[in-house]
């Protein structure tokens, strides 16, 4: 998962957006780059590689700005490479967008704006964002282009766009991975992530699936797709920083490793009776005939969790009796699997963000299958996605490798497992 950071205040905007970018640093990445728009010009910094090489650019070169975005990239379409680092920008270098996760349908959409005149500088999906919403700019405002661009894209994706023609304004869109809005005095930023923000300010809004966020200086409106305004609740976060910082060790994963038995303790207690060894999973909201119903389990993840999904095949197999099948989600979702009556689906996410998991569960529910999840982070979108679930209780787990997280999983896992044991 990448990093994105926007803010549009009064503070100097530059070191704002590095500082964000480098509390994202622990996902991962591969390049990074920011914008700003001054002057009524767009001035662009991109580097291959760590931040202080995108550091040591704008030491070289300077740029300041009133407001801007930046992005930390981890590769999926495009080598890693200075081109290929977000921002990306229109023909006429005055819009920006910085993205997370992939649009399915870009060659189409790239083939079609080729032929109408646009010129393509980078081997990314992202490109074609940056000149639809051009082609669809209609003197009516930034969002509006983006809602009509929307439209026409396909896949999973966070963006965020400025345009030096309607300034002054961030557009925040969300299909998938999540985006955090940071509401401060005279302030406001967007993120990826928490971290991102949470020196400036702690009172934020999660963006809601398939919604909009049109940010100025003075405030925030939310609408759908559609334009349609939707709610938004602030939210004080709690969170403290250290929580998310390495706490004393000298990597995130190993205080993570160093925390593995309080999160097993965090994952398990709480849901084992001390007196009967029953277990109880409130969240499972599947009743005793649909359990009784299963024929056969898949499990659906990728990387880690799907390790730990081939851990839980054998203790579901060896006590229930009931086939398991381990799926990783990035092929089961581009395949077309066999799927019974008796079928349950269980996805396994750490991050409760997993692109590929997220697409093979939401098109499993859509053909009417039940759906279950385990996942670490509270209302995350595989989490609210799916029927029923159990959390972790893991706390945030920043190595990208992931461990505490697997160790909790696996005792997820035997829960289950214990759960069928006693309704035997
Ligand atoms: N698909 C985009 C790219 O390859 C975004 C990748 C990301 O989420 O960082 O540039």
């Amino acid at each position: 998962m990448c990093g994105i950071i926007g803010y549009i205040g009064s503070k100097d905007v530059v070191p704002v957006l590095i500082d964000g970018l480098r509390k994202l640093e622990y996902r991962g990445y591969d390049s990074a780059g920011i914008a700003v728009v001054a002057g009524g010009a767009v001035a662009l910094r991109r580097s291959a590689g760590k931040l202080s090489n995108l550091e040591r650019a704008i030491v070289a070169d300077p740029i300041a700005g009133d407001y801007g975005v930046g992005h930390t990239r981890w590769a999926t379409h495009g080598r890693p490479t200075e081109e290929n680092a977000h921002p990306h920008r229109d023909c006429t270098g005055r819009i920006v967008v910085v993205h997370n996760g992939i649009i399915e349908n870009y060659l189409d959409l790239k083939r079609e704006l080729q032929q109408q005149g646009h010129r393509f500088v980078t081997e990314t999906d992202t490109e074609i964002v940056a000149h639809l919403v051009e082609r669809e700019m209609r003197g009516d405002g930034l969002e509006h282009a983006a809602r009509r661009a929307l439209m026409l894209m396909r896949g999973l994706f966070a963006l965020v766009l400025i345009s030096a023609d309607d300034p002054g304004k961030i557009v925040a869109v969300r299909k998938g991975p999540p985006i955090v809005v940071g509401l401060g005095d005279g302030e406001c930023f967007v993120a990826s992530d928490i971290p991102a923000i949470l020196s400036h300010t702690r009172d934020v809004v999660f963006l809601g699936d398939e919604e909009m966020a049109v940010v100025t200086r003075s405030g925030v409106t939310f609408t759908d797709f559609f334009g349609r305004p939707v709610s938004a609740t602030t939210q004080r976060v709690l969170w403290d920083p250290i929580m998310a910082e390495k706490a004393g060790y000298k990597h995130f994963m190993l205080k993570e490793i160093f925390e593995q038995p309080a999160a097993a303790r965090d994952t398990i207690l709480g849901r084992i009776s001390q007196d009967t060894g029953r277990v109880f999973l409130e969240e499972m909201t599947i009743t005793d005939a649909q359990l009784a119903a299963i024929e056969r389990v898949t499990i659906l993840a990728c990387g880690t969790s799907w390790h730990a999904g081939l851990v839980g095949k054998f203790l579901i197999e060896q006590l229930a009796r009931v086939p398991v099948e381990v799926d990783l989600a990035s092929e089961y979702r581009y395949r077309d699997p066999i799927i019974g009556p008796g079928d349950v689906l269980l996805a396994i996410s750490q991050s409760g963000e997993t692109a590929d998991t997220l697409a093979a569960l939401r098109e499993m529910k859509r053909k009417g299958h039940p759906t279950l999840a385990i996942c670490n982070v509270v209302g995350s979108s595989i989490a609210t996605a799916a029927d029923g679930g159990i959390y972790l209780h893991a706390g945030p787990e920043i190595g990208v490798a992931s461990t505490k997280a697997f160790t909790s999983q696996c005792g997820v896992l035997a829960l289950l497992r214990s759960e069928e044991d006693t309704s035997e």
